[in-house]
C-alpha cells in the first residue's frame, strides 16, 4: 500500500521512546512521545505540529526541554496532548527556568490533557513568561484527540502500574488518488481544484455537486462530483499507525489494545521484557514481547514493530524482536 505517513523509532528498540511520523506531502510530522530527541535535526523538529505524550515517566518526556529550545524564538504554536496530569507537569517545568527576556517572543505552547472522555487545555504564551491561561474543557467524542481534513488521531487508555499509559491511532482519512493519466485525457488542469474534490469525497458530500474543473486549453468546465470520481480518481481505506507505550500485561490492557489496533497497517508497541519474564513484566507493569507480538496478529496488523526493550537483553539485542516476529507471524 502507499504510504503517507513515514514513522521510525528516534532512539531504536533500546533508546528512549520516541516515535517520529513524517507526513507525506504536507511539511508536517507528529511525534508519539517525547524521550531524548537529540538524533531529530531542528529541521525535522520543526515539522512537529503535535506531540502525543502516553505518561509523565523521564522515558517518555524528557526530550520536551529540548523541544521548547527549538521552538522557542519561533512564532508558532505547538500542542501537546496527554494524560491527567501532564498540564501540571509541563507548568513545573516550565517554571523551571527564568523567564524575563522574552515578552517579545511569539511561541505558544498549547497542552491538552485527556481522561475520561473529556479534554482540558492550558495554554503558556512566551510573551507572558509563559504564566498559564486558564484552563478550559470539552468533551471528546469516541476518543479523538485531534481531527484535521487528511489525519485524525485517537486515544485509548491503558494502565500503567498506578497510573494512565495512553495508546494513540493515527487514521489517515479516505485516501483519494487522482489518475494522472485520466486528468490528461480529460484535458482537466491540475491544481488546487483537486485539493478540494478530494475533501468534498472525504466530507461525502452529494454525488450531484458540480465543480468548475479548469481546463487545459483555458476556461471551466462544471463536473459533478459522482462524474469525477468515476473518472479520475480511486478511493481506499486511509492508512493506521497504532502507537503503544508502557502498558501492564493485563487482560483489560490487551482488549483495549486489539479494540484501537484494529487492522492497523503498522502497529508500533513495546517489548519491554521475553515472555520467559512474565514475572518479572507482571512487577514492572509491561508487556513482553510475544504477548505484543499475538496482540498484532488478532488486532489483524499489517507489521509490527517492538521497541522499548529492557537493558537487560542488551547482550542478546535480537531476543525480542525475534519472538515478536514469532508470535506475530503465528509460528
Ligand atoms: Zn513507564
Ligand atoms: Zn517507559
Amino acid at each position: 500500500m502507499r504510504s503517507v505517513f513515514y514513522p521510525h523509532l528516534v532512539n531504536g528498540a533500546f533508546g528512549d521512546s520516541a516515535l517520529y511520523v513524517r507526513i507525506a506531502h504536507r511539511g508536517e510530522a507528529l511525534l508519539f512521545d517525547c524521550g531524548e530527541l537529540h538524533a531529530l535535526s531542528p529541521r525535522e523538529l520543526l515539522k512537529l505540529h503535535a506531540v502525543f505524550v502516553s505518561h509523565g515517566h523521564i522515558d517518555h518526556l524528557i526530550g520536551f526541554d529540548h523541544l521548547l529550545r527549538t521552538f522557542l524564538y519561533l512564532d508558532r504554536q505547538l500542542y501537546v496532548y496527554g494524560p491527567a496530569g501532564l498540564i501540571d507537569q509541563i507548568r513545573q517545568r516550565l517554571a523551571g527556568y527564568t523567564w524575563n527576556l522574552i515578552e517579545g517572543y511569539s511561541f505558544v505552547l498549547t497542552v491538552r490533557e485527556w481522561a475520561a472522555g473529556e479534554l482540558r487545555e492550558c495554554s503558556f504564551h512566551a510573551e507572558n513568561r509563559f504564566e498559564p491561561v486558564p484552563l478550559r474543557s470539552w468533551p471528546s467524542v469516541d476518543g479523538c484527540l485531534l481531527a484535521t481534513p487528511d489525519w485524525t488521531v485517537r486515544v485509548e487508555s491503558l494502565t500503567h502500574g498506578s497510573i494512565a499509559s495512553l495508546a494513540f491511532s493515527l487514521e489517515e482519512t479516505l485516501h483519494v488518488a487522482i489518475h494522472k493519466d485520466a486528468l490528461i485525457a480529460h484535458e482537466y488542469q491540475p491544481g488546487p481544484w483537486l485539493t478540494r474534490f478530494k475533501s468534498l469525497v472525504r466530507r461525502e458530500e452529494p454525488d450531484s455537486r458540480e465543480l468548475k474543473v479548469p481546463l487545459v486549453e483555458g476556461g471551466f468546465k462544471p463536473v459533478s462530483l459522482g462524474v469525477l470520481k468515476q473518472t479520475i480518481a480511486h478511493c481506499e481505506a486511509g492508512m493506521k499507525v497504532v502507537y503503544v507505550a508502557d502498558a501492564a500485561p493485563t487482560t483489560k490492557n490487551c482488549q483495549k489494545i486489539l479494540n484501537l489496533a484494529q487492522n492497523a497497517h503498522l502497529l508500533v508497541i513495546e517489548a519491554a521484557f521475553a515472555h520467559a519474564d512474565l514475572d518479572r513484566a507482571r512487577e514492572r507493569n509491561h508487556l513482553t514481547a510475544r504477548l505484543s507480538g499475538e496482540l498484532g496478529r488478532e488486532a489483524g496488523a499489517a507489521r509490527l514493530l517492538v521497541y522499548h526493550h529492557s537493558p537487560r537483553y542488551q547482550e542478546t539485542p535480537d531476543l525480542l524482536r525475534r519472538e515478536a516476529m514469532v508470535a506475530f507471524e503465528g509460528k
